[in-house]
């Protein structure tokens, strides 16, 4: 099917929270001021194209007209949507030639300060549940109204590892699946080495733990062993905002469609996230997204198990 195609009254089976910010982005190439972005926004857009995604989040009254309608346009239930008085979240940042480095240059909560979701009762349901980035107390709200999730999973970043660590434990030890990149993994564990660090991690609850790592991919640990998954390799690349945030989407949508949790559709899903996120780079925020569709995907997803494959020894 494709994205927008969506029966609305169809049961939410995956539910995000997360951040929706108008991002002011600069590469060495191009500036974009206030353009649609934000944890919540990628995570929903790259689940779309497998499962019913149900969106929790805040905008505020200055948020431009067609945000709406681009949700809309994937196919995304917004009934865990507000819309409060008050200036919507900005984020901005930089990116160095080397597109892994970025330095964020402001952040601006706005709404999400006060912010208290009431989810959907359709969507306390839902057997799959992520927590994008954003403060860890919301994380903690929305995981205590969903009623027995199947799998849970959650991002952060290094701001709430510095000033909300309380919190943040209190998210990983109740998460099957934490997603980080490797300087998060380090500041978090107090390891430098990185198998260390996940496995000392691994110990704070989760059973999974999703090491990202931008354009070369991303790392699972679990009690099994480790899994890599590279990053599809692409000659050009716009923007990798939220490309962590596309992989997670795709990932548990993925996940979701196939309504199983083991080895197998893990992988799959591992697959799927890089192959979506890989798009979602492509362009500014979500526009290469809103052009995607499943047949993409899956030619794509051909070419990444190619790529893949080993001989047998
Ligand atoms: P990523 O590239 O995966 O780090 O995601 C970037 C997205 O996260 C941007 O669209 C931002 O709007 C959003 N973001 C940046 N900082 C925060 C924060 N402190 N809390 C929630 N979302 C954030």
């Amino acid at each position: 099917m494709d994205q927008g195609e969506w029966d609305m009254t169809k049961t939410v089976e995956l539910v995000v929270v997360g951040s929706i910010g108008l991002d002011t982005i600069e590469t060495p190439w191009a500036r974009h001021e206030e353009i649609l972005g934000g944890s919540v926004s990628y995570a929903c857009a790259g689940a779309s194209f497998f499962a019913p995604v149900g969106m929790v989040g805040v905008v505020g009254e200055d948020v431009p007209a067609e945000c709406e309608a681009v949700y809309e346009g994937f196919g995304i239930d917004l009934r865990g949507l507000q819309k409060a008085a008050g200036k919507t979240f900005r984020w901005s940042g930089v990116y160095e030639a080397d597109m892994n480095h970025r330095r964020t240059l402001l952040t601006e909560l706005n709404v999400f300060a006060d912010f208290q979701p009431v989810l959907p009762e359709d969507y306390r349901q839902a057997p799959f549940l992520f927590l994008a980035n954003i403060a860890p107390a919301l994380q903690l709200h929305v995981l205590s109204q969903i009623r027995s999730p199947r799998f849970v999973a959650a991002d952060t970043m290094d701001l709430w590892i510095n000033t909300a660590r309380e919190p943040l434990l209190e998210v990983i030890a109740a998460v099957d699946l934490l997603a980080l990149n490797d300087a998060e993994a380090r500041l978090l564990s107090g390891e430098h080495n990185l198998v260390k660090a996940a496995k000392k991690i691994m110990k704070m609850g989760p059973d999974y733990v999703v090491l990202k790592k931008g354009e070369h991919g991303a790392m699972l640990f679990s009690p099994r062993g480790v899994y890599v998954a590279p990053a599809y390799p692409l000659e050009v690349v716009h923007d990798p905002t939220g490309a962590g945030d596309t992989f997670a989407g795709g990932f548990m949508g993925s996940l979701a469609e196939s309504g199983r949790v083991d080895a197998e559709s893990i992988r799959r899903a591992m697959a799927y996230g890089s192959v979506v996120a890989s798009f979602g780079v492509e362009a500014f925020s979500l526009d290469r997204l809103r052009r995607l569709d499943r047949t993409q995907i899956e030619a794509r997803f051909k070419e990444f198990a190619a790529l893949t494959h080993l001989p047998q020894a």
